[in-house]
């Protein structure tokens, strides 16, 4: 076991209800201070194979239990996780610096919610019917089979929750594989499982790499999904994987998001969610970090914008006045260092920022580029840094080309008069775009992305839809007789 700020977390896979070491190992550090915080398994061919071999041998008791079956199981899961609430604070705070505060009440409750409602939202299924002159159809929602979830280091226990929730009411087993950055509270979600006494093989995890552990579970034949969130890149590995097994896979991408003001904007209400898209150092996928200002109001949204991101604290994620903690690993600081100076060199202006922070190695001062061209690297990649860029507009036509004008389309955040925002909101394309708001989520509501963003969607029953067969069983109105003549 390791001990991480007084909390035992194993450093091991779960499989088949069993904790299971490797002799392969990789260091993890905190992003907070670079502290070891322990010595990981690395997930082998041997024990993916063992997961997916345990997954497949427990689907068919697990898939044959009705939803009000398994509902019991995931309620107990949703609890043990609400039991454990400091363990994951702790836990998720150390390995990937995402603020304590944060986990406290966003996450955490989150997470619990995830199991539960997804549980719940699973009884109402099934057989709904549809009615026609002809016959009744019965649309069922089989499970699917053995699933793998891959999750990425910004918000590691959300999103395993996000997908295990749906993926495991529906009735299948699975297995996940956590970021190597940040794979703590997925274990300690193993622990969860166990004490809630989900079967052997239902719930598995193998810790471990990408291009080794996680690319060897995404070629195995016996997945029926791949539920993945993560980078383009690795999406386009997992697709050609997946492609060669024709295994279904749902992928949840990168962003570049619009966060467009409009003339008649309440500005400081702009400016103050504005400062928000530094939170979690930027490390927030759905974050708007493209400002597209109207001309008329761009000095007045810049000087209150400046107000605001002049009063956020940088420093520890543990400390409750700390609003923007570090940045994952001292790669992703040079990554994101490095998409400045480019972008510095290619004409911009820094506005703030551009640095790194003097609270420590992995901080960096939120930065503001303006005079960027949309054409510029810094305006058409996703940076994951509290690094956001600023463009000036005189029309909606102009603001609505600018924000539509990049290869990514997941968020977005529109300010202005409530039916003028909605209006521009509306031809912004992209999976989903808030107005004189950010962050509002349901889980009923589908998220997902567009273009580079992203493949298919999440939430409610778009979770179901792919976690699902979907099987129509029809039942004839009349006596049916077989003729040559019947359509
Ligand atoms: P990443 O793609 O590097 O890694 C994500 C996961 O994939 C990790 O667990 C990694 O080990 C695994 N992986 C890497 N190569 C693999 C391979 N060849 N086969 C199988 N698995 C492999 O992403 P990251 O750097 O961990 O996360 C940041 C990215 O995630 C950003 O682009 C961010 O926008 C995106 N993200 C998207 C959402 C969303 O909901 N759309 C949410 C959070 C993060």
């Amino acid at each position: 076991m390791l001990n991480v700020a007084g909390i035992a977390v194993s450093p091991h896979h779960y499989i088949d209800c069993q904790r299971v070491a490797s002799e392969m190992r990789f260091d993890l550090h905190s992003p907070i201070d670079q502290a070891l915080l322990g010595s990981i398994s690395e997930g082998s061919p041997a024990h993916v194979d063992a997961a997916v071999t345990a997954a497949a041998r427990a689907f068919p008791a697990w898939s044959a239990l009705t939803a009000a079956e398994r509902k019991p199981y995931l309620d107990r899961f949703a609890a043990e996780i609400g039991k454990r609430a400091e363990a994951f604070c702790t836990l998720e705070s150390n390995d990937a610096g995402v603020l304590l505060s944060r986990m406290k009440h966003g996450v955490v409750p989150r997470a619990v919610l995830n199991i539960s409602w997804f549980a719940e939202h699973a009884l109402t299924l099934q057989d709904r019917p549809i009615e026609t002159d002809q016959a009744t159809h019965l649309v069922r929602h089989d499970p699917a089979g053995v699933v793998a979830i891959i999750t990425p280091w910004n918000a590691p226990l959300m999103l395993a929750t996000w997908k295990l929730g749906p993926a495991l009411a529906a009735g299948n087993c699975v297995i996940v594989k956590p970021p190597e950055w940040a794979p703590l509270t997925s274990s300690l979600l193993a622990d969860c499982a166990h004490a809630a006494g989900l079967p052997p093989g239902v719930f598995n995890i193998v810790q471990g790499g990408g291009a080794s552990t996680g690319a060897r579970l995404v070629s195995d034949p016996r997945l029926a999904r791949i539920s993945f969130t993560g980078s383009v890149p690795t999406a386009k590995w997992i697709a050609q994987s997946a492609g060669a097994n024709l295994v279904p896979c749902s992928l949840e991408l990168g962003g570049k998001s619009a966060f467009i003001v409009l003339e008649d904007a309440d500005i400081d209400n702009a400016a103050a969610t504005g400062a928000l898209m530094y939170r979690n150092a930027g490390q927030v996928c759905l974050a708007g970090t493209r400002f597209l200002v109207h001309r008329k109001v761009h000095d007045a949204f810049v000087a209150a914008l400046r107000g605001h991101v002049e009063k956020l604290t940088v420093g520890d994620p543990r400390e409750d006045a700390t609003e923007v903690g570090p940045i994952i690993h001292p790669r992703q600081v040079e990554r994101v260092h490095g998409f400045v100076q480019r972008a510095v060199a290619d004409g911009a202006t820094l506005l703030w920022g551009g640095a790194h922070h003097s609270f420590g190695a992995q901080y960096y001062q939120p930065t503001l580029l303006a005079g960027v061209r949309q054409d510029s690297e810094i305006v058409q990649n996703e940076v994951f840094g509290p690094v956001l860029t600023l463009q000036v507009f005189d029309s909606d036509e102009d603001a609505i080309a600018l924000a539509n004008g990049t290869d990514y389309g997941l968020g977005g955040v529109c300010y202005g008069e409530v039916e003028h925002a909605s209006a521009v909101a509306q031809q912004v394309r992209t999976g989903f775009i808030w107005v004189n708001s950010f962050g509002i989520r349901d889980l009923a509501a589908p998220f997902g992305g567009i273009k580079r963003s992203g493949v298919g969607r999440e939430g409610g029953d778009w979770s179901f839809e792919f976690f699902c067969d979907v099987k129509d069983v029809v039942l004839p109105k009349k006596p049916f007789r077989a003729s040559f003549s019947h359509r």
